[in-house]
């Protein structure tokens, strides 16, 4: 009996997983993951991913073991990696599910004109291709494609795990996971990580415990000191629950509540439906007027940078966010856009630098997530606000009750009032062993107008001399 190969990517689970559904209706399956670090070039999966990624696999490996299946890992370029085990098993197809990240993309071409490779829709609510405007073009702006895609909602219901899956006659041979080398050694920097639980029994459960209190996500979901949000963003990102299962659950659970949920659900979905019309949006701005915007480089501006890595910038805020990134693999999102803001507006450090050190660092890192996110903060998106526009993190950190949040990550400040907390130095209080604000708020404010009005004009002799008028520049306090 002739087997097809059931190619897993980011979509680590058994339950809701078409591909697997139509490779189990045609007989013989064998799953198969490749960790491929050649294709994806610069956007191979990070650091803290790795981690993730291996507990994960091992989750999936024991499910289909249950099912008296395997998972058979290989290493290496997945085009050939696939073409070589379709020639050593004799399978007659591969069966996928559809990704937008553009190395995929030129894998599955390559992959097509060999063999048969059938793509499914699986990882996403709607096909992005499938949501035009009336003049049948695509959406670049958010609103209109939520809208476009509501109309196509709901999604198709969710399918069961099968509870079968024919093997082959033979195996072919697997890699030891171990030998991969996922997890971190020397040193093991993984050690916060342990509350999450990677695997699809881990992410039911997240969202489980999260659909209780779904219907006070919009009010609560913008202070980091609370367990407002759902703490899915790797489980989702290594597709270990669909988002049509999302949908559907927390329809049902909280109906035209769970709308803000939802949407922002939807916000990974726009990430990658940017990433698919502009291929290269992960590296390029989004508004030509920011290629010649006078990003600070240098040892200076390089040490500035490392300084913002470690949490050392002497804004609380800032700093909490940064650690919490490194010690957890995750950042709370209000505090993502602080952070982001801080790096490109009063430090005026080239956006890329940021999305990169995230896509390390972060357990959730997505290709469109974070760009489409960075390149908001940064301004220099599709569909992002103007530059002049600027958070003030000694604004947003009251407003958002943080003080709880900084003392979390920030163990220097523990002992401050809540008063005190958010600004230290502008309070009179120099707390031992924590740095002085690396630049003043006003001095930022100033150096970042003159920097978007020499981006804008043209005129980057300004910059030097100091001739940009301050009128205009708007503080935003979000
Ligand atoms: C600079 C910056 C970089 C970011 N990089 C990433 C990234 O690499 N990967 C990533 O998944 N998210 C990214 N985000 C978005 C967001 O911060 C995280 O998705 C969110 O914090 C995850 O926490 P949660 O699961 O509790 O989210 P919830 O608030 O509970 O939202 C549920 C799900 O919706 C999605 N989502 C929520 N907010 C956004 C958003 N703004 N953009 C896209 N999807 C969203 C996530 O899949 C999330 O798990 C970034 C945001 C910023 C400002």
């Amino acid at each position: 009996m002739s087997s097809a190969l059931l190619w897993f990517r980011q979509d680590l689970r058994l339950h809701d997983h078409p591909a697997l559904a139509a490779a189990v209706a045609r007989g013989a399956v064998i799953p198969v993951y490749v960790l491929d670090d050649e294709t994806p070039e610069e956007w191979r999966i990070g650091g803290a991913q790795r981690w993730w990624l291996h507990h994960s696999l091992s989750a999936l490996a024991r499910s289909l073991a249950v099912l008296s299946s395997r998972l058979i890992l290989r290493r290496g370029r997945a085009a050939d990696v696939l073409l070589g085990l379709m020639a050593e098993t004799g399978a007659d197809s591969i069966h996928a599910h559809r990704a937008y990240e553009p190395w995929w993309q030129r894998t599955d071409a390559e992959i097509a004109g060999e063999v048969t490779l059938h793509l499914h829709d699986g990882n996403h609510l709607a096909n992005p291709r499938h949501l035009l405007n009336g003049a049948g073009a695509r959406y670049r702006l958010f609103t209109p494609w939520f809208n476009r895609l509501l109309e196509q909602m709901p999604p198709p219901r969710p399918l069961p795990a099968p509870d079968h899956i024919p093997t082959p006659d033979t195996w072919p041979a697997s890699d030891e996971l171990a030998d991969w080398a996922l997890l971190p050694t020397c040193p093991d920097w993984s050690q916060g990580f342990g509350t999450w639980t990677p695997g699809e029994a881990g992410a039911r459960a997240a969202f489980r415990a999260f659909l209780p209190k779904i219907a006070d996500y919009a009010e609560v979901r913008d202070f980091p000191a609370l367990p407002g949000t759902a703490r899915l963003s790797p489980h989702i990102h290594f597709g270990e629950i669909s988002p049509t299962t999302l949908w559907h659950h927390a329809a049902k659970q909280a109906g035209a509540h769970a709308r803000t949920f939802l949407s922002e659900v939807a916000w990974r979905e726009h990430g990658l439906n940017l990433v698919d019309q502009m291929p290269d949006y992960a590296n390029s701005n989004g508004r030509a007027v920011f290629d010649s915007f006078p990003w600070r480089s240098g040892a200076e501006a390089d040490a500035d940078f490392t300084a913002w890595t470690r949490g050392q910038t002497g804004y609380p805020v800032v700093d909490a966010g940064m650690r919490e990134l490194w010690q957890t693999g995750w950042m709370h999102n209000r505090v993502r856009m602080i952070t982001a803001s801080f790096l490109v507006k009063h430090l005026l450090i080239d956006w890329r630098r940021g999305e990169r050190w995230f896509w390390d660092c972060l357990l959730d890192a997505d290709l469109g997530a974070n760009a489409m996110n960075w390149q908001y903060v940064a301004g220099s998106g599709v569909d992002a606000p103007v530059f002049s526009r600027m958070m003030a993190p000694l604004v947003q950190s009251p407003k958002f009750e943080m003080a709880d949040y900084i003392r979390a990550f920030v163990p220097e400040l523990a002992h401050l009032r809540d008063d005190e907390i958010h600004a230290p130095h502008e309070t009179g209080v120099s707390p031992p062993g924590y740095p002085l604000p690396i630049i003043g708020h006003v001095e930022a404010r100033a150096r970042a107008l003159a920097a978007w009005e020499a981006a804008r004009t043209g005129h980057h002799d300004a910059l030097a001399d100091g001739g940009i008028a301050l009128s205009g520049f708007d503080l935003i306090r979000m």
